[in-house]
């Protein structure tokens, strides 16, 4: 994910992904491992997730956020049944939102060589020619 909105997310939800066991690469903070169309549902997972956590005084902490199967695959540490519910959510979400372009319309898992990403028909296209 693009530097800036990864920030975004960090300053945002400091307890989800500024921690110490964060893994970090160099010079950049907590990886974000997927492209900038799925952005609205980390943000939205973060926040939900964010606003459990403090309505049960718990530390829940992102250990990886990435893509996989074209699917968004977010790693809770603890992760409560309510937690892993709406990472379930997101997950279900990301298999029909472009991964790239954040629309919905027509996105879908696609099969690109054994590289499996969820595109809208006219990033697919894009990523064909
Ligand atoms: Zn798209």
């Amino acid at each position: 994910m693009d530097d800036h909105l990864e920030r975004e997310l960090i300053e945002a939800y400091p307890m989800l992904y500024d921690h110490d066991a964060a893994p970090s690469y160099g010079t950049t903070d907590f990886p974000i491992e997927c492209d900038d169309g799925w952005y609205p549902l980390v943000d939205g997972v973060s926040a939900a997730v964010s606003a459990y956590a403090e309505t049960w005084d718990e530390e829940i902490r992102f250990v990886q956020v990435k893509q996989k199967f074209g699917e968004l695959r977010i790693y809770a540490k603890p992760s409560p049944a309510s937690v892993t519910a709406m990472i379930a959510l997101a997950t279900e979400l990301s298999t029909r939102t472009c991964e790239r372009c954040s629309r919905m319309a027509g996105a879908a898992v696609r099969d690109d060589d054994g590289w499996y990403r969820t595109l809208c028909n006219s990033c697919w296209e894009e990523s064909e020619s």
